[in-house]
C-alpha cells in the first residue's frame, strides 16, 4: 500500500480517488452522486455511520427552497426531486406534486438514510463511513491528500479534487485556505438549534392546540420554559403519530467543543422542562414523552470559505441571476439571534426589540435588514454562482452546501436543504468534469457544466 508522509510519519493511503466528497450531509452526498454518474472515482467520507448530515442527524425538516418564493413553480429538480419520489415510494414523504404545494417536503429521517445509502451504491459511490477528517497534506497550493481517523487508525485518502462539504469547511481550514465566520461586525454565528418528537398523548383540534400555544407561550414569557418560539405540537416530519418541534435555540460557536457541549446539554434541558412541565400541568399529557431528540446539535452557520464571488443579501432580495449559475435558491434572509434562546427576540433584524441594549443592533442597526426587505421577488428565485464554490486559495478544492462562500446574509437564505442539495448536484458534476478534463475545477468550461446539470435534470 502506498504511503504518505505528514509531519514526518508515514500514513497509509486507503483510497486514490478522482473526486473525493468530505461530509454527507445535504450539500455531499448528490455531489458524490453526480460525480461517481459522470464516471469519476468517487469516494464519500462521513463521520456518521449513516448520510443526511442535518436531515438525518438533526432531524431537520422539511426540505426547504424546492420552489420559487411564495409560488408553487419549482426552482429545484434533478437529485432532489429523486430523492423525494423514493421517499414517497417508501410511504415516507409526499409525491413531488404534492411536495410542490406545500412549503417544504417533508419525509421521515430514517427513510433518508436507506435512500441515499442506495443512491450511493447504485451510483458506485466507494462509502467510508465512520471516519472523521482530521487534517490535510498538501502538495503545492493543491490538497494531495485529506487525513482521516477511524477505528482503523490514521489514514490518508488520496485525491484529485476534493469537495469540502463538512458544513464547517473543515477541508478548506485545515489546508490553511481563508475562511469566513458568521457576521463580518464581531464574526458571531447564527444560533445552533435542535429538532425533538414528543408523542404519547391523544390528536388535538385545532382549538385545543391554540389553547395549549397560549398556555407554552405564558410559561416562556414567565421564564420557566426556554424556547424560541412555542410550536411543540408543529409536525414537520412526514409521520404525524409524533411531533417535530424545531423550537430550542443555543448561542456559541459551533467550531468550539466547548460550545457544542454547552449547547447539547442545553437543548436538552431546555426539551426536558416542556416534558415535565406537560406532565405535571396539562391534561392529556401525563404520559408524553420524548420519541428522540436530534443526535447532534444543528450549526445553522460556522465556517465558509473565501470564494471567488460571495453571495450577497442584496442578490436575495433583487432575486439576481449570474451567467455562471450552477443552483437557484428561493430562501430569504433568516438569520437566527446569534444569541441563542432570546425570546421574545427571534430574527436578527431592525425592528429587534432589544434595540440599542444589544451592542449589534447599537453598532450596525443602519446596516441592518428590516422585516419587509429580507425576501426574494415573489414567484422568483436567486442563482447560485459557480464562483461560490470555488476557493480562491486552493485550486482542487470545490466546497458545497452551507460551506460555500457567502456573507452572513447571504448564506442565511442559501443555507437551507434543497438548496444545498443542488448546489451539491453541481459541485459533484463540476468536479467530474474537471477530473475528465484533467484541468482544475476553476478552468472548466461553464456552459458545458450548466449543460450537463441541466440534462441531469436539474433547473439552471
Ligand atoms: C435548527 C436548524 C433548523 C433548520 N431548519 C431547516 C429547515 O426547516 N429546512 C431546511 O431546508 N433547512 C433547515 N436548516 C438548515 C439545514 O439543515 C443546513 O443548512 C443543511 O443541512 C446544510 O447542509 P450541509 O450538507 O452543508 O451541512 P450538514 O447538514 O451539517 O452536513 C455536514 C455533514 O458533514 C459531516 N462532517 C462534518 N465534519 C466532518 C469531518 N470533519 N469529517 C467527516 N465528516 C464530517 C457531518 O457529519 C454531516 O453529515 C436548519 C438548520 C438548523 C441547525
Amino acid at each position: 500500500m502506498r504511503t504518505i508522509i505528514e509531519h514526518s510519519r508515514e500514513i497509509p493511503v486507503v483510497a486514490e480517488a478522482d473526486v473525493a466528497v468530505c461530509g454527507g450531509g445535504p450539500g455531499g452526498f448528490p455531489a458524490a452522486i453526480a460525480a461517481a454518474r459522470h464516471g469519476a472515482k468517487t469516494i464519500l467520507i462521513e463521520r456518521y455511520g449513516f448520510m443526511g448530515g442535518l436531515a438525518t442527524a438533526g432531524l431537520v425538516a422539511p426540505i426547504l427552497g424546492h420552489t420559487a418564493h411564495e409560488s408553487n413553480i419549482p426552482i429545484v429538480e434533478g437529485i432532489l426531486r429523486e430523492v423525494t419520489e423514493r421517499l414517497h415510494a417508501l410511504g415516507c414523504a409526499p409525491s413531488w406534486e404534492e411536495a410542490l404545494s406545500e412549503w417544504g417536503i417533508r419525509f421521515d429521517a430514517e427513510a433518508l438514510k436507506v435512500v441515499i445509502d442506495e443512491m450511493c451504491q447504485e451510483a458506485g459511490v466507494e462509502l467510508l463511513l465512520h471516519t472523521l477528517v482530521t487534517d490535510v497534506v498538501k502538495d503545492g497550493d493543491s490538497i494531495a491528500a485529506v487525513i482521516v481517523e477511524n477505528k482503523s487508525g490514521r489514514q490518508a485518502v488520496a485525491g484529485k479534487v476534493f469537495v469540502d462539504a463538512t458544513g464547517d469547511a473543515d477541508v478548506a481550514y485545515r489546508a490553511g485556505a481563508p475562511t469566513t465566520h458568521g457576521r463580518a461586525f464581531d464574526s458571531r454565528n447564527q444560533a445552533m438549534g435542535s429538532f425533538f418528537h414528543l408523542a404519547g398523548f391523544e390528536p388535538l383540534d385545532q382549538r385545543r392546540v391554540q389553547e395549549l400555544y397560549k398556555l407554552i407561550r405564558h410559561e416562556m414569557e414567565k421564564g420557566r420554559l426556554h424556547f424560541y418560539n412555542k410550536g411543540f405540537l408543529n409536525c414537520n416530519a412526514y409521520h404525524t403519530d409524533h411531533t417535530s418541534a424545531n423550537m430550542t435555540r443555543a448561542g456559541g460557536d459551533p467550531t468550539l467543543v466547548t460550545d457544542l457541549v454547552r449547547a447539547e446539554i442545553s437543548v436538552r434541558r431546555n426539551v426536558w422542562e416542556l416534558v415535565r412541565y406537560l406532565r405535571a400541568e396539562v391534561p392529556g399529557f401525563e404520559n408524553c414523552y420524548v420519541q428522540q431528540t436530534s443526535f447532534q446539535i444543528g450549526p445553522r452557520e460556522s465556517r465558509q470559505i473565501v470564494g471567488l464571488y460571495a453571495l450577497t443579501g442584496d442578490d436575495i432580495r433583487n432575486g439576481a441571476k449570474f451567467e455562471d449559475a450552477i443552483a437557484r435558491g428561493s430562501w430569504w434572509i433568516d438569520i437566527h439571534c446569534p444569541l441563542g434562546n432570546t425570546y421574545p427576540v427571534h430574527l436578527c433584524v431592525a425592528e429587534c426589540p432589544e434595540g440599542a441594549d444589544c451592542p449589534y443592533w447599537a453598532a450596525e442597526h443602519e446596516n441592518m435588514c428590516s422585516q419587509r426587505e429580507l425576501f426574494p421577488p415573489k414567484g422568483d428565485w436567486y442563482d447560485i454562482p459557480y464562483r461560490c464554490l470555488l476557493s480562491v486559495a486552493i485550486p482542487n478544492l470545490l466546497s458545497s452546501g452551507r460551506c460555500i462562500s457567502a456573507t452572513h446574509e447571504g448564506m442565511a437564505g442559501a443555507r437551507v436543504m434543497g438548496t444545498c442539495v443542488a448546489i451539491g448536484q453541481a459541485a459533484g458534476t463540476a468536479a467530474a468534469l474537471a477530473v475528465a478534463e484533467g484541468v482544475s475545477p476553476a478552468d472548466i468550461n461553464i456552459s458545458q457544466l450548466r449543460e450537463l446539470i441541466r440534462k441531469d435534470g436539474q433547473l439552471v
